[in-house]
């Protein structure tokens, strides 16, 4: 049967990886380590990581909920990001306008998740919102419509604002079911947006387990020297390693309690990974977390 198949593979991938796990290191705090920080607005720390190349990470208890990045190109600027309220939008903006007086020309909503009408209605014209075709099928099926100008593609973009390169990719399932990742080749920077989280488990109430963890794989193998995740301070290809190793036991404890016959009350009840209770979140979001990844799993691997 595949699910028995499947969990051997993650068990194998897991005993093979873990013992050359690194012990979890006490990450930096982004916070105060920007060479020209302008604060005019209260959702993001902003981070540059490469020239026209800056990191907006969500702070703490503000009202963004996840980082976003901006390149300014010498034609015009791009920004990324997603769960955007009015407020958060306008607070990337003033970041953007505090460093260059070029237009946002495209946004790109790296996802969407799906009944949350209150985010990612509110850009102001002027600009383009690029997104996957999947994201944009789940932007058009809220009750409230989007009024501003769309783009949506199917594989992939690349922009070209001047001197750079901002290459858009649909990942197609992962964190939701389209979601997009940003390159920038120039400067080896990747924006994965919720894809992946440092020091944090993370929310994965929309997620297709078996195809982030793929997707993850694919993250690792670009191999960027600078990747802003979706929550967290920004890393690299060693944090999407340690996520993917969170991920897999995490998945793997869920698989052993579907094969046991466990309800999915029992599994909630009995449920616990020690090992990751420093992790943010992990007393938040394990429950949700938990309640999504046992349903897709039974969907996808019980007979
Ligand atoms: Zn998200």
């Amino acid at each position: 049967m595949c699910r028995i198949l499947l969990i051997i593979l993650i068990l194998i991938y897991s005993m093979t990886t873990s013992s050359f796990a690194a012990p979890a290191k006490k990450k930096k705090s982004s916070v105060g380590s920007a060479v020209a920080v302008v604060t005019v607005q209260d959702s993001f720390q902003i981070e540059p990581l490469s020239a026209g190349v800056f990191a907006a990470i969500a702070k703490p208890d503000s009202k963004a909920t996840t980082n976003a990045i901006f390149v300014i190109g010498k034609e015009y600027v791009v920004a990324a990001g997603a769960h955007m309220t009015k407020e958060v939008i306008d607070d990337l903006r003033r970041a953007v306008a505090a460093r260059t007086t070029k237009p946002i020309r495209y946004f790109v909503l790296a996802h969407h998740h799906a009944g949350y009408t209150y985010v990612d209605f509110d850009f102001p014209p002027g600009q383009d919102v690029l997104m996957s075709w999947q994201t944009w099928k789940n932007i058009d099926s809220e009750v409230r419509k989007p009024e501003y100008s769309t783009m949506f593609f199917n594989e992939g973009l690349t922009l070209k604002p001047g001197g750079v390169s901002v290459v858009l990719t649909n990942i197609g399932k992962g964190h939701t079911d389209g979601d997009i990742v940003v390159f920038i080749p120039e400067a080896e920077v990747l924006f994965a947006s919720d894809l992946l989280y440092i020091n944090s488990v993370g929310y994965m109430g929309n997620g297709y387990m078996t195809d982030w963890l793929l997707a993850l794989d694919f993250l690792e193998q670009i191999d960027a020297k600078q990747i802003i995740p979706g929550y967290g301070p920004v890393g690299d290809s060693e944090d999407v390693y340690e996520f993917g190793q969170f991920f897999r036991d995490f998945l793997t404890e869920v698989l052993k309690c579907i094969e046991r016959g466990e309800t999915l009350e029992q599994t909630l009840a009995n449920f616990d990974l020690p090992q990751y209770h420093q992790m943010d979140g992990y007393e938040q979001l394990i429950q949700l977390n938990l309640k999504r990844a046992y349903g897709d799993l039974s969907n996808n691997f019980l007979p």
